[in-house]
C-alpha cells in the first residue's frame, strides 16, 4: 500500500475513515481574487504614488521582489513588507476589505463536517494580521477546532517539515487526514508527510479560469465532496 508510486486514496474520499480535516484558507475556501488584486494591482499603485513612479514600473519592480520572497515566511509576512515597500499593507488590506469573499459551498461543507463529528482545522501561510482581518470579516472562526499559522511554526507549509510541527500541536493521525489546498507545492510536502487524502482546489479565484492538478485529484468547489445529508437523495 505504501510507497512513492502509490497513489494517494481516490477522490470523493471514504469519509468513514477519515476524522481530521485540514483546510487552506486563501484560494481554499476564502476567494484568492481578494489576494491577487490586492498585491498585484492595489499595492503597485499604492506604491507608485509612494515612491512617485509610474505603476507600470512599481509593478515591475514589485513583481521582481516578490518572486525573490515566494515560498518563504517573508512572502506573507505583512510587516516585512510593510518595512519593505514603505506602505502600511494592513491598512490598505483593509481598504479592500470588500473583496474578501467566502467560496461557493463552502459553509455547508463545513456544516458537514460538524455535524459528522470531524475535527476541522485551519492550517494558513497567512499572516496573523491576514488571518484576523478575513475571519472579522467572513466569521469563519467558529466553524473550526482551530487555526494554525506557518508563522507559529517557523515554516511555509511547502517544507515537509512543517506537518511535523503541526502535529506536534494539533493532534492527527495522517492516515485518517484530508487536506483541502490550492498550491500543489503544498500538497506535494503533505503527500511526503503521509497525509492520505489530498484534495486540489482548481477553482482559487472567481475571477481566473479554473486550473487543475495534473498530479492530485481537483475540485472546482466542496459541492463534490459534500455527501448529501442523510435521509435525502
Ligand atoms: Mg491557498
Amino acid at each position: 500500500m505504501m510507497g512513492p508510486m502509490t497513489p494517494t486514496h481516490p477522490i470523493p474520499p471514504d469519509w468513514e475513515k477519515i476524522d481530521t480535516a485540514l483546510l487552506d484558507m486563501d484560494g481554499t475556501l476564502l476567494d484568492k481574487h481578494f489576494d491577487d488584486h490586492f498585491w498585484e494591482k492595489f499595492v503597485p499603485s499604492s506604491y507608485a504614488i509612494r515612491h512617485g513612479l509610474s505603476v507600470e514600473a512599481a509593478e515591475k519592480h514589485l513583481m521582481d521582489l516578490y518572486r525573490s520572497h515566494e515560498k518563504t515566511l517573508n512572502w506573507t509576512d505583512l510587516d516585512f513588507w510593510s518595512e519593505k515597500l514603505g506602505l502600511d499593507i494592513p491598512a490598505l488590506k483593509k481598504q479592500v476589505e470588500h473583496l474578501i469573499a467566502i467560496h461557493p459551498h463552502v459553509v455547508p461543507f463545513l456544516e458537514y463536517l460538524r455535524e459528522a463529528g470531524k475535527k476541522v482545522f485551519l492550517v494558513t501561510n497567512a499572516h496573523g494580521k491576514t488571518l484576523d482581518l478575513k475571519m472579522e470579516k467572513t466569521a469563519l472562526r467558529g466553524l473550526f477546532h482551530g487555526i494554525v499559522t506557518s508563522h507559529e511554526i517557523g515554516l511555509p507549509k511547502e517544507d515537509p517539515r512543517f506537518w511535523m510541527g503541526l502535529r506536534e500541536r494539533i493532534p492527527f493521525d495522517p492516515a485518517k487526514t484530508l487536506l483541502a489546498e490550492d498550491t500543489e507545492a503544498v500538497l506535494v510536502s503533505a503527500e511526503s508527510f503521509g497525509i492520505a487524502w489530498l484534495v486540489h482546489i482548481a477553482k482559487a479565484s472567481s475571477a481566473r479560469p479554473s486550473s487543475a492538478s495534473t498530479r492530485y485529484h481537483s475540485i472546482e468547489t466542496f459541492r463534490e465532496i459534500t455527501p448529501d445529508k442523510k435521509g435525502s437523495s
